[in-house]
């Protein structure tokens, strides 16, 4: 790294940063972190890239980008039900920026990802730094119980499957940001818009919720690729099928200038809600939609396999891509 990049680093990422943990013994500075991880734990790791005009639009402001990359690794602890700890940064920067200079760009960069990183106690203990086209690759560790059980591979026939909050909005959303599929968003307000476009750039890592699911939930994952698409890595890896009762999936209010077969699709098909599926025994289920409002059950995990999506007790056939691998 040369001397004026390692100073953008200091400037921007440097030690103390805004979150400081006591399970932290060294953190950015040096040649390694040191962590002293709290004893009888496991810990979860996971990683993420997204890069520039694949994962993100080019004009993607600084703020955006940051909160989404941690925002996507926090969901996926939150789908296992740890507790975010720690995490690195591996930034590929080019020398130039859309409308940014690059000080300006680490600037609220920097800012966002540290204002996430404190609502959700994980610290920045260090990462990378190189000249190249854009991208972020953040690493998280968390922490989890001895006998941790939310993997992909735990749902049990009779489990209900549930959903932390309501689908499609992202889609809308990217539809939004792409300028494609207009007629999917025309008939929304100026706000109804900026809220689409909101639940795709800050989705909500449901880390909470997920903790409160440890020891309860049988199989658990976030959504970042569709419901039917994500849902079927459960049922695959558990053995399972599945039956989703369409008139219960919770639509977002932003599919409202589709009708209803095509707002089914969406919220069925559309990437990046960063909500949890998960499947538990129907005894569990009182005491935590008494927790949870915006918790719902939208089906069941069968026997038999495959996945079959019922309208009013009915099977039904929505034209899907994909549907059919798992019909
Ligand atoms: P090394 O040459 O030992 O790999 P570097 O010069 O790459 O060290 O980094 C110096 C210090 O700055 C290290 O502690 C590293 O973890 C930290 N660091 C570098 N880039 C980043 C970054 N983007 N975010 C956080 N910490 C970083
Ligand atoms: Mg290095």
């Amino acid at each position: 790294m040369s001397k004026s990049e390692f100073q953008l680093i200091e400037a921007y990422f440097s030690d103390p940063t805004p979150v400081s943990r006591d399970d932290v013994i060294l953190g950015i500075g040096d040649d390694c972190a040191i962590v002293a991880p709290r004893k009888q734990s496991q810990l979860a790791v996971s990683i993420d890239t997204l890069i520039s005009g694949v994962h993100f639009p080019h004009n993607t402001s600084p703020d955006a980008i940051a909160y989404k990359a941690l925002a996507v690794n926090l969901s996926d602890l939150a789908a296992m039900g740890a507790d975010p700890a720690w995490f690195t940064l591996s930034l590929s920067l080019p020398e130039t920026l859309p409308s940014f200079s690059r000080e300006a760009w680490l600037a609220q960069f920097s800012s966002a990802l540290f204002s996430l990183a404190q609502q959700y106690n994980i610290q920045l203990i260090g990462g990378d730094t190189t000249k190249g086209s854009l991208s972020i690759t953040i690493q998280v560790t968390g922490y989890l119980p001895p006998d941790a059980q939310m993997k992909r591979a735990g749902a049990q026939v009779d489990d209900l499957i549930v959903l932390t909050g309501v689908l499609g909005a992202a889609a809308i959303g990217l539809d939004i940001a792409l300028q494609q599929n207009e007629s999917s968003y025309a008939c929304l307000s100026e706000a109804e818009k900026a809220s689409a476009l909101k639940a795709l750039n800050y989705p909500i890592p449901r880390v909470e919720e997920g903790l409160s699911l440890q020891g309860i939930a049988h199989a658990a994952l976030d959504l970042s690729d569709g419901l039917l698409s994500d849902l079927g890595h459960i049922l695959t890896a558990s053995h399972v099928g599945a039956e989703i009762s369409l008139e219960k999936i919770p639509l977002a209010t932003s599919l409202g200038c589709l009708d209803k077969n095509t707002a089914w699709e969406k919220a069925l098909t559309g990437g990046d809600d960063y909500e949890l599926c998960f499947t538990i025994a129907a005894a569990d289920w009182p005491e935590l939609e008494n927790k949870y409002p915006h918790f719902t059950v939208i089906g069941l995990i069968c026997a038999e396999q495959g996945l079959r999506l019922l309208d009013q007790e009915k099977e039904i056939k929505l034209s899907i891509r994909g549907y059919d691998h798992f019909g």
